[in-house]
């Protein structure tokens, strides 16, 4: 079965839907509203199911190739330096991060030349039962399939779901990158927040201190002193890494997440990605999650005889793992941020046996490092 499909949105999860769908022969434009394509923020990491969905849409190699292997769960600090458990730099670690933007390039390099059109902002989107159709400007356009990969503040899903509002989930992020000299990758754990650090590319650094907040959008106007303070007397190098950061460069977010959609497909409309399932960054896997959503969508499409047969699959396979995994996430994420079970978490992590916490950070060393993607026949490279 082949068609076309309109993705709107030109994120990881919208390029990796492209890709997808240009890998099983059918044919896609990418609606993106900014004038530029472009990622925006620091950086990530990507966990062994994320990468195996890279492989799966044909650009694993690609993707290793700007990335860097990271310790970051293998190394886990409290502020004052000490380890709870300690990776060494030639363990095997099955992670890799990525400066967001260079993950994306290597997405929006393999969608085929015209698919991806900027300045495009869709406003609305009809369908009639056989054919859904998306409206930008004056300018309206039809396919078999509109794949809504817009985001967590995504204007598809007010109109499928129209009651569905991101959630604040009362915790704040400061990220930035730091031109440092390289670091293996790490996790503080301090009473109330941690900090994180990934290694990006030689001498580049990624950086996040996630804490709670009682309220969303409270900011300051010297974010990067805020943080300095914040932070006043927690181990090298992060106080260097904050310092090595431009102060106009230091990204202050807060976290929210989607509470679980009833359904990701309606008639010809499926939602991917944060617009679908937005989750907490405690687990890593937002962006993990929508690179599988692409495979599995592309390899239903592939698979089944009828486009609804095809998306109600997708549905079915991806709304428990991405719905667990996010509730999961929003779980970790208040676990690692609370000042009452600081103490515990901290014994807990340091008494558990090195052996033990490596295998639970090999590459299937947990159920949703183990998942595997199925296959989608390569087309034309
Ligand atoms: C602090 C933090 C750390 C994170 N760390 C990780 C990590 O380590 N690993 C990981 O896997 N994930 C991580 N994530 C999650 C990850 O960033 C997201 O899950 C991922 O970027 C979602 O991709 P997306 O393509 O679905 O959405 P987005 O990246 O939000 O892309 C949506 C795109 O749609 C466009 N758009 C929006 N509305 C319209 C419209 N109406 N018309 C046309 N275009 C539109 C936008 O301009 C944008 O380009 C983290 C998130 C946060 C907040």
């Amino acid at each position: 079965m082949s068609g076309q499909a309109i993705v709107v949105g030109g994120g990881i999860g919208g390029l990796a839907a492209a890709l997808a769908l240009h890998r099983i022969g059918w044919r896609a434009v990418v609606l993106e509203r900014a004038p530029e394509l472009r990622e925006i923020g620091a950086g990530m990491s990507q966990a062994p199911n994320a990468m195996r969905a890279l492989a799966e849409l044909g650009v694993g190699e690609q993707a290793r190739a700007v990335g860097v292997p990271t310790h970051a769960s293998g190394n886990l600090r409290t502020p004052d330096g000490r380890y709870l458990q300690r990776a060494r730099l030639d363990d095997p670690t099955a992670m890799v991060a990525f400066h967001r933007a260079d993950l994306h390039r290597v997405l929006a390099d393999a969608v085929p030349s015209g698919w991806i059109r900027t300045d495009r902002e869709v406003t609305e989107v009809r369908q009639d039962g056989t054919r859904a159709s998306v409206r930008y400007g004056e300018t309206e356009m039809s396919a078999d399939v509109v794949i809504a990969a817009d985001g967590i503040n995504s204007a598809i899903r007010r109109h499928v779901w129209p009651q569905t509002p991101p959630r604040f989930l009362g915790r704040t992020a400061w990220l930035g990158i730091a031109e440092v000299a390289d670091l293996p990758g790490s996790i503080t754990l301090g009473p109330g927040g941690y900090f994180l650090i990934h290694p990006v590319a030689r001498g580049r650094a990624y950086w996040a201190y996630v804490t709670v907040a009682d309220a969303p959008g409270v900011r300051c106007d010297r974010e990067k002193d805020d943080l300095t303070r914040r932070l006043h007397g927690w181990h090298d190098p992060i106080p260097a890494l904050i310092e090595a950061t431009p102060a106009d460069a230091v990204i202050h977010i807060d976290i929210r997440d989607l509470d679980p959609l009833p359904g990701y497909v309606r008639g010809r409309v499926a939602l991917l990605g944060d617009a679908a399932h937005a989750m907490s960054p405690d687990r890593g896997q937002g962006a993990g999650q929508s690179l599988e959503d692409a495979v599995v969508l592309a390899a239903s499409l592939a698979g089944e005889s009828s486009i609804d047969a095809a998306l109600r699959r997708y549905d079915t396979e991806r709304r428990p793992r991405t719905q667990a995994i996010a509730r999961g996430a929003r779980a970790d994420g208040r676990r690692t941020t609370s000042r009452a079970a600081y103490r515990a978490m901290v014994t807990m992590i340091g008494l558990t046996p090195a052996p033990l916490w490596r295998a639970g950070i090999a590459a299937d060393g947990n159920a949703t490092w183990r998942w595997r993607p199925p296959a989608l026949s390569p087309r034309a490279g």
